[in-house]
């Protein structure tokens, strides 16, 4: 099972498939995650998605599609994925369905997490995360079950992303609106897009796409 998370900045992609990865034994591919690793480890594409992504903006299309054209070349995707963050374009779409292609791959679902947009500043500037092992948390909505310690590993060290502002947010919408939002009908038109409510509850979310998933 390949599966497609779409929705904007902060709909919940990344906490839904972290789930899917534990429950289902599913493999992330966050390309947020991989252009984060890129920039930490000082590479060159790293050096020129930083400015890009602190100001809020997309990263071009060339560089994302290579770092994911590498990473479904390793033998654990075998396993099923889930693109948490790609494609954002429509030329990413159409890249995306090459790439399958030559792999032999398919794609099974596309979800589209709904969300209110006044939530979602709401939700991104609350976000942080265990230094250590990645685990997502909310101020609010998502607290450790003791406040200065991972559920999971049990580390000290949160950290936030740099541009979980609310400024740089706005762009993120923006450009979600603009670029990423007009590919729906593209997936529409195959029959491929599944709708699910972001705004319930977590455990909701996780509950409409495991129906989603098991539907036959
Ligand atoms: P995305 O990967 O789509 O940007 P995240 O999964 O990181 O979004 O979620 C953004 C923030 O909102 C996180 O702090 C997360 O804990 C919180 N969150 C995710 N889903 C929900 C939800 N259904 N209700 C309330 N808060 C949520
Ligand atoms: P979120 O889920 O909160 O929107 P991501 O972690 O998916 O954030 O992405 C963070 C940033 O990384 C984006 O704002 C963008 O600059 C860059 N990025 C991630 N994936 C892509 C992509 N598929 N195409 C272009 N830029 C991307
Ligand atoms: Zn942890």
């Amino acid at each position: 099972m390949n599966i497609i998370l779409l929705g904007p900045p902060g709909a919940g992609k990344g906490t839904q498939a972290a789930r899917l990865e534990q429950g289902r034994g599913m493999v992330q591919l966050s390309t947020g995650d991989m252009l984060r690793a890129a920039v930490a480890a000082g590479t060159e594409i790293g050096l020129k998605a930083k400015a890009v992504m602190d100001a809020g903006e997309l990263v071009s299309d060339d560089i994302v599609t290579g770092i994911l054209s590498h990473r479904l070349d390793q033998d654990d995707v075998e396993r099923g994925f889930i693109l948490d963050g790609y494609p954002r374009t429509d030329a990413q779409a159409r890249s995306l369905d090459r790439l399958l292609g030559q792999k032999g791959m398919k794609l099974n679902h596309v979800i589209e997490l709904r969300v209110d947009e006044d939530a979602l500043v709401d939700r991104i500037t609350g976000r942080f995360s265990c230094a250590k092992c990645g685990e997502g948390y909310h101020e609010r909505y998502k607290q450790p079950m003791i406040p200065t310690l991972c559920d999971v590993c049990g580390s000290e060290q949160f950290r936030r992303r740099p541009d979980d502002n609310e400024e740089t947010v706005r762009n993120r919408m923006a450009e979600y609106r603009a670029k990423t939002q007009p590919i729906l009908p593209y997936y529409e038109s195959r029959d491929l897009i599944r709708r699910v409510d972001g705004m319930a509850p977590i455990d909701d979310v996780t509950h409409q796409i495991a129906a989603i998933l098991d539907a036959r």
